[in-house]
């Protein structure tokens, strides 16, 4: 069996995959693994298979050997393996810690797809996946300067610096939904409080929903949520806004300044020439970004004397990680 594990380009294992080849690109959800084969070039999927995670921590690597070998079962010419797990992923493709994957801790997924399939095989945050995506297919393409902030269960993002996804000295670097906004705030998936994901997630959507509750308002939202606040989620609110609810637009107003926070302190970070929003959040619609947009101005050191910097809606939806881990997996088979 060959040892792919290494990140280090090595040239004596590298392979030019054979014409047709294919590439199996596998994001891993809070809620969702979904699963994908394409050519490791572009976004066409030639197959994809969707299975809920589970809950308990010790059956998420078997879920994620299930759906890769679903998808090499039916397309048998899958030469490499890409994998997108949400949280912090080392340089050789260990899961360290993911608030939302909780009780994972030191998975070799890369590891265990290897010895399974005997297939080369690599793991990655699925924030630095997603980036891979935008920049190289989708609304961030030709910037050098990027900042890719994926909302979904919690916050997710890929920082383009130079022209490269930012990695940092362990490969821990793009988690911006764990800067801290709000001392005061909402807990946090990670267990600390006011967390920027705490107010700018679907979670976060849900938390301000709840608050405005708290107030005495909101009560389509609560009735939507069968009474009970802690059942408040992020689609009851996008629902009673499509219904032109007063209190589901000042929920969104709430929320889309606290995006804006967020967004101009990385913008006073990393001074990027784009911003990119993206996720499987249903309140993000082109409403929702013009707000943010409109607030980041405020939100940002010296923002009337810098470029405006436009923050757009991303090309791809919640497949982004998936198919970004299929061009990462091309790249390993070819670079390592
Ligand atoms: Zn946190």
């Amino acid at each position: 069996m060959k040892v792919w594990r290494s990140r280090v380009g090595n040239a004596d294992t590298a392979t030019a995959p054979r014409q047709g080849s294919s590439f199996v690109g596998v994001d891993v959800g809070g809620t969702k693994i979904l699963g994908v084969i394409t050519d490791g070039l572009g976004a066409i999927e030639q197959d994809r298979e969707l299975q809920p995670t589970p809950e308990a921590p010790d059956l998420l690597a078997p879920a994620i050997v299930e759906v890769v070998r679903t998808l090499l079962e039916r397309n048998p010419r899958g030469v490499g393996i890409g994998v997108g797990v949400p949280g912090l992923v080392d340089h050789a493709g260990v899961l360290h810690y993911g608030p939302n994957v909780q009780g994972v801790l030191g998975l070799d997924i890369a590891g265990r797809l290897n010895e399974v399939f005997d297939l080369p095989a690599v793991a990655e945050n699925d924030g630095y996946l997603t980036a891979v995506t935008e920049h190289r297919l989708g609304a961030a393409r030709g910037h050098d300067h990027a900042i890719i902030i994926t909302q979904g269960t919690g916050i997710g993002g890929g920082l383009i610096v130079g022209g490269q996804v930012l990695r940092g000295a362990n490969g821990f670097a793009g988690e911006p939904g764990h800067m801290l906004i709000d001392r005061f705030g909402h807990r946090c998936a990670c267990g600390r409080t006011g967390c920027w994901e705490s107010v700018s997630s679907g979670a976060g959507l849900a938390n301000i929903a709840r608050d405005l509750v708290g107030e005495g308002r909101g009560s389509r939202i609560l009735e939507a949520a069968g009474g009970d606040p802690t059942a408040i989620r992020g689609e009851h609110v996008s629902a009673a806004a499509a219904l032109d609810d007063p209190d589901a637009a000042e929920i969104l107003d709430r929320f889309s300044w606290w995006v804006a926070q967020g967004i101009g302190s990385l913008i006073a970070l990393l001074d990027p020439s784009i911003v990119v929003l993206g996720g499987g959040l249903s309140a993000i619609s082109e409403e929702f970004i013009d707000g943010v947009s409109g607030k980041v101005t405020d939100a940002v050191v010296g923002g009337l004397y810098r470029p405006v910097v436009p923050i757009v809606a991303a090309d791809f939806g919640a497949e982004a990680g998936a198919l970004g881990a299929a061009l990462r997996a091309r790249d390993f088979v070819i670079n390592g």
